[in-house]
């Protein structure tokens, strides 16, 4: 029996009745209001997708024995919608959450999709939330696709009910701090992902263990910690952000490093990003663009000889996030940060990212009205 696809043109629509206040942006905090409409699509093993619904914002009812309660058979993406200067909303590289969303899917025993016919019930989301997207540089529409198994029964088993989703929330800037360069616990007691795991999903089951080393940073006055991978003390992510280095090379080269996608590292949106755009855009004659693997002990050596340059997390939340300095055990790593500014290159990499991202340059259709 052939099941169905997710099909965008059965979308059926009802609007609410009771309108939400749009908060004033000074008041929007990250993820905690969200917009009058949410998008819901129900799955079974048997029919496959079934009819696409926009309706008002609105609460779950499910069984206590649904399976997603018992061994998180749940995923999630992270994306954004901006506001343009002629009013236009756009959302940045789509097909990629798309794609790595069907991949955290594939990995979680939990359906797959059409990636652009869901893109295109998010649309019909956008337009009829359209005047909760905020304008303004670092403000967007924040969407947060997730799919949940909700198969009723305890058995450890792949579901055979699910339910795709999503919600969308009006958000400024992420740090508090602002574009201000952040201070890093290197955490050498816990591994967010290894080898063989799925560190490389976006499973919500990967960010649970991840607090309780973040909160511990915290409290020692750090903003994130940085997540070792090994003896070696390979460096893998920043929190929930890719990282990324520059040194000055020896033969007078900069280059701008970040770990390889070797399995235990999330294929960040914003990583991709700022690869390609540096491959693209900067100096091959001044500048080496690596993915390879580093450890904290050569940041650390390099910091010492004065070829640590800066440093920075990449991710949709923030963007782009800069790093003065990183502390492993006992001893700081520092980043030059001049006056607490970030560096040039992260200056750079952020104000490429957010004018393809608001609509003020075009590249490689990475932005879609
Ligand atoms: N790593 C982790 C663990 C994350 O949760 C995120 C945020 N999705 C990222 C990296 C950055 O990914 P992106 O640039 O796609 O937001």
């Amino acid at each position: 029996m052939t099941t169905a696809p997710l099909d965008s043109t059965k979308l059926v629509i009802e609007k609410t009745t009771n309108p939400k206040e749009v908060l004033p942006k000074e008041k929007l905090a990250f993820g905690k209001s969200f917009t009058d409409h949410m998008l819901e699509v129900e799955w079974t093993a048997q029919s496959g997708w079934g009819t696409p619904k926009l309706s008002p914002y609105h609460n779950f009812s499910l069984d206590p024995a649904t399976c997603v309660f018992h061994y998180s058979f749940e995923l999630f993406e992270g994306m954004k919608a901006y506001r343009d200067k002629d009013g236009k909303i756009r959302t940045f590289r789509s097909d990629k959450n798309m794609e790595r969303m069907n991949g955290s899917a594939a990995r979680a025993s939990l359906p797959t999709f059409d990636g652009e016919e869901f893109m295109k019930i998010i649309d019909k989301l956008l337009l009829a939330d359209e005047r909760f997207v905020p304008e303004g540089y670092g403000y967007s529409l924040y969407l947060r696709p997730t799919l949940i198994g909700t198969t009723p029964a305890l058995g450890v088993a792949a579901p055979d009910k699910a339910l795709l989703y999503v919600i969308a929330s009006p958000v400024g800037p992420y740090f508090a701090e602002g574009f201000k360069p952040v201070s890093l616990e290197a955490t050498d007691y816990a591994v967010r992902a290894w080898p063989g795991g799925v560190g490389a999903f976006k499973l919500g089951a990967n960010y649970v263990s991840c607090i309780q080393p973040q909160s511990e940073a915290a409290k020692r006055g750090h903003s994130q910690n940085l997540w070792l991978f090994g003896e070696e003390g390979y460096i893998t992510e920043v929190g929930a952000m890719n990282v990324f280095f520059v040194f000055q090379n020896a033969d007078g080269k900069k280059e701008l490093v970040t770990p390889p996608l070797d399995g235990t590292i999330l294929p960040g949106v914003t990583r991709d990003s700022t690869l390609t755009l540096a491959r693209e855009k900067l100096n091959s004659n001044e500048w080496i663009v690596s993915e390879r693997p580093l450890t904290i002990y050569e940041v650390k050596e390099r910091a010492l000889k004065g070829e640590l340059v800066e440093a920075f997390g990449t991710g949709t939340a923030a963007v782009v996030s800069p790093i003065k300095n990183i502390e492993h055990r006992g001893e700081a790593i520092e980043v030059p940060v001049e006056d607490g500014k970030a560096g040039a290159f992260t200056k750079q990499i952020s104000e490429w990212i957010r004018s393809i991202q608001y609509g003020e340059e075009d590249f490689k259709n990475w932005s879609r009205v």
